[in-house]
C-alpha cells in the first residue's frame, strides 16, 4: 500500500517513514525542507535498505499536491507537515494560520478530489490547554493559548466538520504528548533550529557544551518538587502509533492521544539524564514561563484499548537516545 507522507523529512515524520518501510509500506514523501535537511533521506534509506520517493513541495501549492496525486497511487496520507514552534507562533501568527490551515485545507481537497478518504493527523496535547484534571481524556475540553495550538485545534474541526460531510472519510487524530528520544542508529533525531524551545532539545546541548545552563522554569508549581511535569514519550513509539493508525480496522472519525500515562518532572528528567549518560547538566531556576502548565499527561487508555498502542521504551532510554544523536552529530 502506497502512503504519502507530508512533513516526512521531519523529526517525528522521518522515524515513521523508517517504520513504514520496515513494515513494507510504499511511501511517498513531499516537504518543503522549511524545518528540516535533505540529507535525512538518505539516512533514511541508509536505515531501511528501502527506496523512498521525495518530492521537494510546499503543501500550499495545490497544484503541487495534485502532481503527487496524479503520478503516485496514494491509498492513504499521513500528514505531519507544519509549522510548530510556540514562540514563533505568537510573533508571527499569520504565517502559522497561513501555513498550517493553507496546506491542509489543499490537501484535504485533493484527496477528496481523488478518492482518498484515509488520513492520519498529528494533533497535539497543547488542544487541551489547561485541564481540569489528569490524566487527560480524548473527551477534555479543548482551549488553546497560542496561534499554533490555534491551527491544530481549527483543523481538528476542519476535520470533524470534512466527515459530517462525508462520512466515507476514515480521520485518525492523534494528539501527542512531549516526543524526545531519537533513532537508535543515531542518524536521526531532533535538529531545531536556533536555540531550542523544547526542554530536551536544550539539555542535550547543554550537555555538549554548545549551551552552557539549563534554565528550569519554574520550581514553585504544585508537583512531585515543584518543577513542571509532562508525558515525555520516545519518538520511536509515538511513529509506530501512527502504523498502528493505520492499521486500525475501526473506520470513522476517532480521536487518540498518544503519551505513555507517566508524568515526570523538570529535574526528574534532568536527573535521570545525568545517570543514565554520566554527564553533570548545569542548571539554575527562573521564573515560570508565562503560558506554561504545571502538569500534562495523558490517559493512553483508549489507543490502547482500540489500537494496541503500548509504548516500549522508559524515559531512560529516551534520555540515552537523545544523547546519542548529538555525540554522533557533531553539528547540532
Ligand atoms: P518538524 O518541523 O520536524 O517536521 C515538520 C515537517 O514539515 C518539516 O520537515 C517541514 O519542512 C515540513 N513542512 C512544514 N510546512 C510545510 C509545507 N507547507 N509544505 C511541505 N512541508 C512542510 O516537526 P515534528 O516535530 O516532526 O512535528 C510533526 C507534526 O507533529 C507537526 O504538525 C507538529 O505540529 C506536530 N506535533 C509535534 C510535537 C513535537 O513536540 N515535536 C508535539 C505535538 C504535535
Ligand atoms: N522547560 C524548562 N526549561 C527549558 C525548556 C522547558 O524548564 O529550557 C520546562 C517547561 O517549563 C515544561 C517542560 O520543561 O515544564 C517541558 O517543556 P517543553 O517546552 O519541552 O514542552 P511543553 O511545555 O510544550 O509541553
Amino acid at each position: 500500500m502506497k502512503v504519502l507522507v507530508t512533513g516526512g523529512l521531519g523529526y517525528i515524520g522521518s522515524h515513521t517513514v523508517v517504520d513504514l518501510l520496515n513494515e513494507n509500506y510504499e511511501v511517498v514523501i513531499i516537504d518543503n525542507l522549511v524545518n528540516s535537511k535533505i540529507d535525512v533521506l538518505d539516512k533514511i534509506k541508509k536505515i531501511t535498505g528501502k527506496d523512498v520517493t521525495f518530492y521537494e513541495y510546499d503543501l500550499c501549492e495545490k497544484e503541487k499536491i495534485e502532481d503527487v496525486f496524479k503520478k503516485e497511487d496514494i491509498k492513504a496520507v499521513i500528514h505531519f507537515a507544519g509549522l510548530k514552534a510556540v514562540g514563533e507562533s505568537v510573533l508571527k501568527p499569520l504565517m502559522y494560520y497561513k501555513n498550517n490551515l493553507m496546506s491542509t485545507i489543499n490537501l484535504l481537497e485533493v484527496m477528496k478530489d481523488f478518492n482518498v478518504k484515509k488520513i492520519v493527523f498529528s494533533s497535539s496535547a497543547t488542544v487541551y490547554g489547561e485541564p481540569k484534571s489528569l490524566p487527560i481524556y480524548e473527551d477534555f475540553p479543548l482551549s488553546t493559548t497560542n496561534p499554533y495550538g490555534s491551527t491544530k485545534l481549527m483543523i481538528e474541526n476542519i476535520l470533524e466538520d470534512l466527515y459530517k460531510s462525508d462520512n466515507s472519510f476514515d480521520i485518525t487524530i492523534l494528539r501527542y504528548f512531549n516526543p524526545i528520544g531519537s533513532h537508535k542508529s543515531g542518524l536521526l533525531g531532533e535538529n531545531p533550529n536556533g536555540i531550542p524551545n523544547n526542554l530536551m532539545p536544550y539539555i542535550v546541548r547543554v550537555a555538549t557544551g554548545k549551551l552552557k545552563i539549563l534554565s528550569i522554569f519554574g520550581n514553585d508549581y504544585d508537583t512531585v518538587d515543584g518543577t513542571g511535569v509532562r508525558d515525555y514519550i520516545h519518538v520511536l513509539d509515538l511513529a509506530h502509533g501512527h502504523v498502528l493508525a493505520l492499521k486500525n480496522p475501526k473506520t470513522g472519525l476517532k480521536i487518540y492521544n498518544l503519551g505513555t500515562g507517566l508524568g515526570t518532572s523538570v529535574l526528574e528528567l534532568v536527573t535521570t539524564f545525568e545517570k543514565v549518560t554520566g554527564v553533570k547538566i548545569n542548571k539554575q531556576f527562573v521564573e515560570r514561563r508565562k503560558g506554561d502548565v504545571a502538569a500534562c499527561y495523558a490517559a493512553i487508555n483508549k489507543a490502547k484499548e482500540e489500537l494496541g498502542f503500548a509504548p516500549k521504551y522508559n524515559i531512560s532510554d529516551m534520555c540515552q537516545d537523545s544523547y546519542n544523536y548529538v555525540k554522533k552529530n557533531k553539528d547540532i
